[in-house]
């Protein structure tokens, strides 16, 4: 048996309660994991309230990221008592993720957990974390370095920007952290932020295709009018790393920053990101994200909180990384 929040739809209501399952609920897979540390990211605010048309089977277990221990294994890359994480791959959407004491998952959907990280931290950075270390290697490889000027991180305060800035900072860049929330400005300064503006001056439209440029590098975790609005920014071969839809998912702009400037706009992707490149970035993020910095951004909670902090993070109010405490 295992505790679960488990979700159920009626009339296209969607509700949630924790319940005790028999282990052959679970959904098929080579590898059974006892869950100790899960977490919240924008994508399970969504399925939490059964937005976005993420889930198309109920009764539901969301949670996008788990990690945990193996308990069984029929797949060769792992045994019983390995430490794994998993994140993505569409767990938590379309098959049953890690909200609950237990999860039976694919193998190939497995990292294993790096030497010297706790299950907490490894959620504590979760795919929220995952894709802001994504997003600074895709700059990187766009031949971003820290003498090239500020780099600016959007929808700062959340998760992605959170992660984003405290790598941004360890690696020397000057950090400037757009937020709509000033009383945050110390959080982003003690981790790392150079200066924090007003996220409304940055998406201010001021309607002309180019405007004085300014930043070395983006990461963008809002889109909408923010993108839109930094692009007429860039300096000159400077590239976004686009990853975030909290702001909008409509995007207008005009090609000038691209043809004139040679702006590059890097979509970036975390759940489908093949094995190599994660656990490129899981080494990445032991080496570059200063571990105080992550544990100043953790907020615990328990399975039974997850349905009003699934509504707090889709208003925005939601600080840093939540961590869920499987309490096994
Ligand atoms: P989060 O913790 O809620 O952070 C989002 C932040 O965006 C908020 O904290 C807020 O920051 C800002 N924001 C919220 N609503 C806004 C609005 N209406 N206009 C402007 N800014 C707004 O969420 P997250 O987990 O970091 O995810 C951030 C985004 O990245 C989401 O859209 C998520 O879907 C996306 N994402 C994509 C991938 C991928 O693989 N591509 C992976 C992870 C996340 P401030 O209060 O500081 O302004």
């Amino acid at each position: 048996m295992f505790k679960a929040l488990l979700l159920q739809e009626k009339d296209g209501k969607v509700t949630s309660a924790i319940e005790d399952l028999p282990d052959d609920r679970l959904p098929p897979g080579d590898v059974l994991i006892r869950v100790h540390n899960s977490t919240l990211n924008y994508k399970d605010g969504l399925v939490l309230n059964g937005l976005g048309k993420l889930v198309k089977t109920y009764p539901h277990v969301g949670g996008v990221d788990l990690a945990g221990t193996v308990l069984e294994s029929q797949h060769a890359d792992y045994k019983a008592g390995d430490q794994v994480i998993l994140t993505g791959w569409r767990v938590g959407e379309v098959h049953w993720g890690g909200y609950a004491e237990k999860a039976r998952v694919k193998g190939e959907w497995l990292v294993p957990l790096p030497h010297g990280l706790s299950t907490e931290r490894a959620m504590a950075i979760g795919t929220a974390g995952f894709t802001a270390m994504l997003c600074v290697m895709a700059l990187e490889e766009h031949g971003l370095r820290p003498d090239h000027g500020d780099v600016l991180v959007t929808g700062a305060a959340g998760g992605v920007g959170s992660v984003a800035t405290a790598i941004l900072a360890r690696l020397g860049y000057r950090v400037v952290c757009s937020s709509g929330r000033a009383d945050q400005a110390d959080y982003l300064k003690s981790l790392g932020a150079a200066e924090v503006i007003d996220r409304a001056t940055i998406a201010a439209p001021s309607g002309k295709p180019l405007e004085s440029e300014r930043w070395a590098g983006a990461v963008d975790s809002v889109g909408g009018a923010t993108l839109a609005a930094i692009l007429p920014q860039m300096k000159y071969k400077a590239a976004v790393a686009a990853c975030g839809l909290a702001g909008g998912t409509k995007l207008e702009t005009t090609v000038i920053p691209f043809i004139i400037r040679g702006v590059a706009l890097l979509g970036v992707d975390s759940v489908m990101a093949p094995l190599m490149r994660r656990k490129v970035a899981w080494a990445r993020l032991t080496k570059d994200l200063p571990m105080d910095k992550l544990d100043a951004m953790i907020h615990r909670a328990k399975l039974e909180e997850l349905p009003a902090l699934g509504k707090a993070i889709l208003d925005g109010k939601v600080r840093g990384r939540v961590v869920v405490d499987l309490g096994v």
